[in-house]
């Protein structure tokens, strides 16, 4: 049976060339990084060379890279890190209840952490809502912001249905903030954190032009290795380190580097940027035609998402009547590899907290399908696509006991 792989959204694989410029540093260039004899230094300046590759392609100096073991890892930097800082080493804040924006489309790697700060640290959250194509409202985030806002973390475009936020428009309003503060003497810092792991190999972005303080990648979203993740921090952006017990990262992030997967890395990321515009294009070609013909061949589905605002990898569906579930496990029968939304919660059975910010019933949210595009996804892959959805999403619906109009 052919096998079609329609989860690059959830993890892609190792591209060879990556692969290839990996392998010396698991076996003859195997050195410890910090070890001061030759060996060890041929580790260290490879790791040091990738981190400045990595850096000039956001627009970053290589001292605000920090590598990580994931985005989830980075993530969890950035909101924790900062935040506590305030809230334990900033003299003025010290009893004062701290506050962080976020939505409520995030994934669960900067719900989580925010939401452990708010139980356990006593912090205020907003979480913004979002439109019904899952875009964050400007006027809501102005509003949103107090005097006592430490952290605004805003995705760069979303997992599970693909729209892409005005992380430009948000940030200006923080920078307005930031001279605000300036101007009142409020010594609080107002962070920018944003998670591009879905956009970073599509859209090309700059961090002093869209004015971030922390951004978070992941390489294997990127045909990079899984395990493998890096953190952006603006030169003077205070934050606690969260992993003690070495000197590694100058201090930030203990832990001896993951040599041969940082290379792959840095490697993965320069592939996909020198292909970005052909390849984006690419993919939003296909895409489109995957949504038209769905829409067409499929009664009572809709699209999730924003249609123009929208990552060219992700098409993202509802089939009323049907579990997310259970076409999935037929999809897969045939050999198509999709999934009902992010990997790391479709083995729960809740529906998607995404679909239902949107504004979706939760017995609709159900039948939620993301089919997301890579580099080895060939017209015919979406021909054949086209060609089976339809026939399972009816069988489905013909065995299924969820009816009625919802
Ligand atoms: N953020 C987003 C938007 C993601 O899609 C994912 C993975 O699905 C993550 C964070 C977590 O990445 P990692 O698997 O590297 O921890």
């Amino acid at each position: 049976m052919k096998e079609h792989y329609f989860d690059y959204a959830a993890t892609t694989p190792v591209d060879s060339k990556v692969l290839e410029v990996m392998i010396p540093y698991f076996k003859e260039k195997y050195g410890n990084p910090s070890s001061i004899y030759n060996k060890g230094q041929e580790a260290r300046l490879a790791i040091e060379d990738a981190r400045e590759r990595i850096a000039k392609i956001i627009g970053a100096d290589s001292s605000e890279i920090i590598f990580t073991s994931c985005a989830t890892e980075s993530n969890n930097l950035a909101i924790m890190g900062t935040s506590l800082y305030q809230k334990f080493q900033n003299q003025e804040f010290k009893n004062k209840k701290l506050h962080i924006i976020t939505s409520s489309i995030e994934h669960h790697s900067v719900l989580e952490p925010i939401k452990y700060l708010e139980k356990n640290f006593n912090f205020d959250v907003t979480y913004l809502p979002v439109s019904k194509t899952g875009i964050v409202d400007l006027q809501d985030v102005k509003k949103a912001i107090t005097n006592f806002t430490v952290l605004v973390s805003i995705m760069y475009a979303n997992n599970e249905i693909g729209t892409i936020e005005p992380i430009k428009e948000i940030s200006e309003i923080i920078q307005r903030e930031k001279l605000k503060r300036k101007k009142e003497n409020n010594n609080l810092p107002i962070y920018f954190h944003t998670d591009t792991v879905q956009a970073i190999q599509y859209i090309s972005l700059n961090v002093n032009h869209l004015g971030l303080d922390l951004l978070s990648i992941t390489g294997h979203k990127f045909y990079a290795p899984k395990g493998i993740g890096a953190l952006y921090i603006r030169r003077g952006t205070k934050f606690l380190p969260q992993q003690l017990g070495g000197g590694q990262e100058k201090h930030q992030r203990a832990g001896t580097e993951n040599v041969p997967y940082i290379i792959g890395m840095a490697k993965a990321l320069e592939i996909a940027v020198q292909n970005q515009k052909k390849e984006a294009g690419r993919l939003r070609k296909l895409r489109d035609k995957l949504i038209r013909e769905i829409l067409k061949k499929v009664p009572d589905t809709l699209l999730t998402g924003d249609k123009k605002n929208r990552l060219p990898h992700i098409a993202s569906f509802i089939f009323k009547y049907i579990e997310g579930e259970s076409l999935v496990l037929k999809l897969n029968l045939k050999g198509f590899y999709a999934s009902t939304g992010s990997a790391c919660t479709s083995d729960s059975l809740e529906p998607s907290h995404v679909i239902t910010a949107l504004g979706i019933k939760p017995q609709i949210a159900q039948g939620s399908l993301r089919i997301s595009l890579g580099k080895y996804t060939t017209e015919k892959d979406i021909n054949d696509l086209i060609k089976f959805l339809p026939k399972i999403v009816e069988e489905l619906r013909e065995m299924s006991s969820i009816k009625g109009d919802f």
